[in-house]
């Protein structure tokens, strides 16, 4: 074993495995990705109550687990509630944390994401740059919590032995991601602004920002195919980077979803919003030359995304 990776490969036949946030973005496309093995479902379960998710698994005993529960949100969500942020994101980790060591389950994946490298970290950003560096404002709360998770599942490692690993994506979107023009991240946001424009023809969507900044997109069953190569393959204190390797602008981000979505407007920026970080790509060198590269490209992505998102409304009205 070189790194955390291992010889022999951990085996998730027959293993009963839950998802906690299964009815989230990432928990959703790691059930379909883990779809035919024994997935244990937890409908009921405030993950910020650490009574019930001790209790719940005591009763479940699950074997592995995969931490896909968070509260997320874009860069305005953050700045807007970062109590809640820091708060539920630290009760929920804590708590299925704790309760996995309890419960001696053999293996947990901790998920965090790469707003927990410094805001000034040299790009292409490698696991090394953890903690070197102060961290991008605009997010401070939720990277202070996926931080403190996991140093959490590295203290357990540490001082218990217990096999909790975790991986770091960079941003993500793709089907069952939260559709909010408030709220949610770039993409979902500018998928709804410009199909309410080309539908209204009113309304400019408007860019937040200057249209500068560069982010890495990394598409959701993309990443679950990852999570579960990592379980299966390592075994390590340290965090590892999950990328597409593939940069883009927000403003050419921004063009290509118009085209997706088929409206040949022409799109406004709105230099009041914050831009966040100027970079953010990271280097996922490590998991790349253990054998995991991803396989759905940008614009492949986009289109399935707005796929679900026409098919996901439709529902929503005949609901
Ligand atoms: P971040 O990576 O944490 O900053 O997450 P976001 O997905 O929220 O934002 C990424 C970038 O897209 C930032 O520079 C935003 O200012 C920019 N952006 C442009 N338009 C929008 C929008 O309508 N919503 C969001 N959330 N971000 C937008």
């Amino acid at each position: 074993m070189a790194d955390g990776w291992l010889d022999t490969p951990y085996s998730l036949s027959g293993k009963k495995i839950w998802v906690a946030g299964a009815r989230g973005m990432v928990g959703s496309a790691v059930a379909r990705k883990l779809s035919g093995k024994n997935i244990l479902k937890d409908e009921s379960v405030d993950l910020r109550d650490q009574v019930a998710v001790h209790e719940w698994v005591q009763q479940n005993k699950p074997d592995v687990i995969i931490l896909a529960a968070a509260k997320v949100g874009g860069i305005k969500a953050n700045e807007d509630a970062p109590a809640e942020f820091l708060y539920d994101n630290l009760m929920i980790q804590n708590n299925v944390v704790h309760a996995a060591y309890e419960a001696g389950v053999e293996k947990l994946l901790f998920l965090g994401s790469s707003c927990i490298y410094p805001r000034e970290a040299e790009q292409p950003i490698t696991e090394e740059a953890l903690l070197t560096g102060v961290l991008e404002p605009t997010n401070e709360a939720y990277a202070v919590a996926k931080i403190a998770g996991l140093k959490l599942c590295a203290a357990y490692r540490q001082q218990h032995g217990c096999d909790f690993i975790s991986a770091m994506p960079c941003n993500l979107y793709g089907p069952g991601d939260k559709f909010d023009l408030e709220a949610s991240h770039v993409i979902p946001a500018l998928m709804m602004k410009a199909h309410a424009a080309k539908v209204s023809q009113a309304k400019t969507p408007e860019v937040w920002g200057s249209g500068k900044p560069l982010r890495e997109f990394l598409y959701v069953d993309d990443l679950a195919d990852a999570l579960v190569f990592l379980l299966e393959n390592y075994s390590g204190e340290k965090p590892v980077n999950v990328g597409s390797g593939a940069e883009i602008s927000i403003a050419d981000l921004a063009e290509m979803i118009a085209r997706v979505v088929g409206f040949e407007g022409k799109l406004v920026f709105d230099s009041s919003k914050p831009d966040g970080t100027l970079r953010k790509v990271m280097d996922s060198s490590r998991i790349n030359k253990a054998g995991w590269q991803p396989s759905v490209a940008l614009g492949q992505g986009l289109k399935q995304t707005y796929e679900w998102y026409l098919e996901h409304q439709k529902q929503a009205r005949a609901a």
